[in-house]
């Protein structure tokens, strides 16, 4: 495997930490209220819904779709290879859930909205802690 691109990474903390080492495992997670099904990001300690506090890490499908994203060619930042591309990408689980992540492993001139794809997780080793960032591929199975 080659290096991964140089990437300012996440904090670790104890709230986020199964966002960011879910990858170790392949999950994409996030914490869900017990109570009405809501999933919350960023990590809080209440459900934004029903100010409930009793939520668990569950895993989602890993599936998505391109809501937006733009191709960047300037390197305005020490970042992953140019060009490469920056997107947002809408999660079926819940309305309005949302992560900005790259799109990876394709032609930046074949992304679209309404895309779909998929997780894949990038390792960083960094520190004592192992970080995954979740990026997106094509899905190819849809
Ligand atoms: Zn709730």
């Amino acid at each position: 495997m080659s290096e991964p691109p140089f990437r300012i990474l996440p904090r670790v903390t104890d709230r986020n930490r199964h966002f960011w080492t879910g990858g170790a495992s392949g999950r994409l997670q996030f914490l869900r209220c017990q109570d009405d099904g809501t999933y919350v990001h960023p990590p809080a300690p209440r459900c934004p819904k029903c100010r409930g506090k009793h939520l668990e890490v569950e895993a989602v499908s890993g599936q998505a779709t391109v809501l937006t994203y733009s191709v960047n060619f300037q390197p305005w930042m020490p970042g992953p290879e140019l060009p490469f591309v920056l997107a947002i990408v809408e999660l079926p689980e819940q309305e309005g859930l949302r992560l900005t992540t790259n799109i990876v492993n394709c032609d930046p001139e074949s992304v679209e909205i309404g895309m779909p794809v998929r997780v894949i997780f990038e390792r960083h080793d960094d520190g004592e802690e192992s970080v995954y960032i979740p990026l997106f591929e094509p899905n190819a199975e849809t």
